[in-house]
């Protein structure tokens, strides 16, 4: 629902000039940009003594105005020269909004800055030299604090800092696939090749890449995928699920993705509850595969939530974990977790008891929300690989 509105891609027609207007949105305006900053700057005093500190370092903190057109704390990530002119003010900044998830993190033009509340952040200087000396704990934790990915805690502060320094910047900032255009939300390892174009076009069959609509357009006359890689092992209504690999290390699921214009449809919460539905069928308990990312992990928490706590509520009697796990097919430490996260475990005698008060799993299971598209098991044909000839 409201997903065709969304779409922000150019009409088909209109393609070969609007496109091109498209893809310059974040990087080919500086030009006009610096009239208007410089006038802008004139017009502020305090702004005016900022001026001869331009362009502003990397490490600097200031409000910015972003798309609620209201004005956020952003930290400088990097910055770049505009292509027009050297002016210390033609230059564009990518920032982090310190409020904000770093999938916002994005490149911005001086005239989005509030210049009258730059901060340069004295601590930055201590922090770089952190990675090479031993570390504070103080200083150990704040890296810890602003690293917003989760799962690289195996990582130590050395390698974190150069895995951050080397993904601090998306590279590609769109992508058009089908009638859609779509922003990245994080760094990508693609191609260096890839790395300066502001947008690649993929093919919405077999998920090829081009750096141009051209190729984009002719490879779509050649392309003649009819569905994704693998054998097709469940069909319901318009849904289809597709086998490819088989995990050795009894991950369920290694990589979850519902693209922008097909998220709040259920999708993702129906690829988990499906996963361990193959998991049951295998007789075996399943786990995603590590790290989950923040919204991974939602997903994942909702859904133990929700098919736990159904199963407490209806059983009156005593329930191991391993009772529950071989239910389910839920791996014992992610039930474990589950339920201590939601306080439903006490540790007594040495043991770990369950808690499962009924008012109590009422109000965890409206807070988990509703599950996703249903799976219907009998639509499912697949036989597991321990059984295959
Ligand atoms: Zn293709």
């Amino acid at each position: 629902m409201g997903s065709m509105e969304a779409s922000t891609a150019p009409e088909n027609g209109g393609t070969a000039a609007g496109g091109g207007g498209a893809a310059c949105n974040g990087t080919g305006t500086a030009s006009n940009g610096g009239g208007g900053v410089e006038r802008r700057l004139r017009s502020s005093t305090a702004s005016q003594a900022w001026a001869a500190h331009l362009p502003l370092e990397v490490g600097t903190r200031v409000m910015c105005r972003w798309r609620d057109q209201k004005l956020h704390p952003v930290k400088v990530i990097e910055r770049r020269k505009g292509a027009s002119s050297s002016s210390p003010a033609d230059y564009e900044y990518y920032v982090h909004y310190t409020e904000f998830n770093r999938r916002l993190d994005e490149w911005v033009k001086l005239e989005q800055l509030d210049l009258d509340t730059v901060e340069t952040d004295v601590d930055e200087k201590v922090e770089d030299k952190a990675t090479s000396l031993k570390m504070t704990r103080h200083q150990k934790r704040k890296i810890d604090e602003t690293h917003v990915e989760q799962g690289h805690e195996e990582l130590d502060a050395a390698s974190l800092r150069e895995h951050e320094e080397f993904t601090k910047v998306k590279n590609i900032a769109k992508i058009e696939l089908g009638r859609y255009e779509i922003d990245t939300w994080y760094f990508s390892p693609f191609p260096p090749e890839y790395n300066d174009c502001p947008k690649l076009f993929f093919c919405e069959i077999c998920l090829n890449f081009m750096k141009r609509k051209e190729q984009l357009q002719r490879h779509m006359r050649k392309c003649d995928l009819k569905h994704p890689p693998g054998d097709e092992i469940y069909r319901s209504g318009t849904l289809s699920m597709f086998e490819e690999k088989h995990s050795e290390e009894s991950y369920n699921l290694a990589c979850i993705l519902t693209l922008p214009p097909y998220q709040r449809k259920g999708y993702g919460k129906f690829l988990i509850a499906f996963s361990y539905e193959l998991s049951k069928k295998e007789g075996k308990v399943g786990t995603p595969e590590r790290p989950l990312s923040d919204l991974g992990l939602l997903s994942y928490r909702g859904y133990w939530t929700r098919v736990l706590l159904e199963i407490l509520k209806k059983h009156k009697s005593n329930i191991s974990i391993k009772e529950l796990s071989d239910m389910t097919a839920i791996k014992a430490d992610d039930i474990l977790s589950t339920l201590q996260s939601l306080d439903l475990i006490q540790y007594r005698k040495g043991q770990h008891v369950i808690c499962a008060d009924p008012k109590v799993l009422d109000r965890h299971l409206k807070a988990a929300g509703r599950g996703g598209l249903e799976v219907d098991v009998s639509k499912l044909i697949w036989t597991p690989y321990k059984e295959q000839g």
